[in-house]
């Protein structure tokens, strides 16, 4: 029988305690969120408080250099490196997600002559195949096409005539994690390239980019990386792809010299050529700020604790009998999950309302799926427990039924 005193137990041997401190947390409230928005690390505020009065506020546009505004994306992306396993020089923060999609399909696309097809999954997360498909309008069916494809099916539709194989290493609705290594690894046997995105991998698990020979990759920076609402993506790019590379968005900021105001667009030569206008400094240094949370701790004692707390909260549901009711559609394997947690109920979204009600947040994903993100920087093992303990009180009871629950917000 696990008690809550044994939560209690665990987080006092948790070796990661501390980290929780680093943030500035609502009382009375179970954040379980932080894979779609991180909670604001306290170090941030100041920083934000810098930037405006001082920066900003006095010393106004020479701050470029002074503060070195200018370097800001090329630091950022360099604090990010080595939680994806990437050595320097290849990975610089700006933009979207989306935005650094396109930006890498229509290069690989480039770099893959006569080859035309784009293959992924069916469960990408929707604004990937978007953007192919937008991307298709513009060069015609005849020079893209999508191949969205279910996940078995994956391995044979990775052929001679695809391009660039474009997935998410972690399912933004299961937690399903890919095998990073095998598929880059089979991509390039039939002469493709693989574009990563690691939304719900950076910060959350282990990645080695560079360990398994990975092209290209983007990521997020609002999610496990706690950066704030909206703050820029990164985009990663495999130093032996640097030189050939060419993106459409052939903005100043990715000119090899912005300030020779020169006539002619010339790239960067390195990572600087993802670049494209003006970074947004205010959310950038709160980025910049947030990732030194990540200074004194591995990701390797991340995944444990994120493991640990995810196969604690199965265990508690068992106990509970809430499997019955609540459907896990993440894989029952740890080793192929991320550090989430995925529920079908028919009543999902009413159920995701009450657990609200209640100051445990989590989400919802269309059309049936509660989701539980763990992030083992702030969570801890009583936060699990009564997670469990409220859920089961909401099944048991049917409260989710109430009509208060059933109304549909615009961000779910
Ligand atoms: C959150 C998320 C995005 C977000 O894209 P933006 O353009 O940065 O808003 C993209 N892809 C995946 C898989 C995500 O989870």
């Amino acid at each position: 029988m696990l008690t809550r005193n044994d939560a209690l137990q665990r987080d006092d041997n948790d070796p990661l305690k501390h980290k929780r401190n680093d943030f500035s947390l609502p009382d009375n409230t179970i954040y379980l969120d932080g894979n779609s928005l991180g909670p604001l690390p306290k170090r941030v505020e100041q920083r934000c408080l810098d930037v405006v009065t001082k920066q900003w506020g006095q010393d106004l546009i020479t701050s470029w250099n002074v503060h070195d505004w200018i370097g800001l994306p090329l630091k950022v992306g360099e604090k990010i490196a080595p939680l994806i396993g990437a050595a320097p020089g290849q990975v610089i923060c700006c933009d979207s997600i989306s935005v650094n999609l396109f930006k890498l399909l229509s290069a690989a696309l480039k770099m893959a002559p006569g080859r035309t097809k784009i293959v992924s999954e069916t469960s990408n997360f929707p604004t990937d195949l978007y953007m192919v498909q937008g991307l298709t309008e513009q060069l015609g069916e005849q020079h893209c096409q999508l191949h969205q494809v279910e996940r078995h099916q994956l391995a044979d539709a990775i052929d001679t005539d695809t391009a660039v194989v474009m997935l998410t290493q972690v399912d933004f609705r299961s937690g399903h994690m890919l095998d990073m290594q095998k598929i880059t690894q089979a991509a390039h046997e039939v002469g493709a390239l693989v574009i990563w995105d690691l939304a719900h991998s950076a910060g959350a698990v282990p990645v080695d980019l560079d360990g398994c020979n990975a092209d290209f990759a983007v990521g997020c920076g609002y999610k496990y990386l706690n950066g704030g609402p909206g703050a820029p993506a990164f985009v990663y790019v495999a130093t032996r792809h640097q030189a050939s590379l060419r993106q459409p968005l052939s903005g100043w900021m990715g000119h090899a010299s912005p300030f020779a105001f020169d006539t002619a667009y010339e790239a960067a030569p390195g990572i600087e050529k993802m670049l494209c206008g003006t970074p947004s400094i205010l959310s950038m240094s709160a980025l910049d700020e947030a990732l030194d949370v990540f200074r004194d701790v591995t990701m390797q004692q991340l995944r444990a604790k994120s493991v640990a707390l995810t196969e604690y909260c199965l265990a508690l549901m068992q106990q509970q009998g809430l499997l019955q009711h609540l459907k896990l559609v993440s894989p029952e394997q740890s080793s192929d999950r991320g550090s989430q947690l995925a529920f079908a109920h028919a009543h999902g979204y009413a159920i995701c309302q009450a657990l609200i009600a209640r100051g445990i947040i989590a989400d919802f994903r269309a059309p049936d799926i509660l989701r539980i993100g763990f992030a083992p920087l702030y969570n801890r093992y009583v936060d699990v427990f009564d997670l469990v303990d409220a859920l089961a009180a909401i099944i048991n009871s049917e409260t989710y039924l109430d009509d208060g629950f059933q109304r549909r917000h615009k961000v779910t």
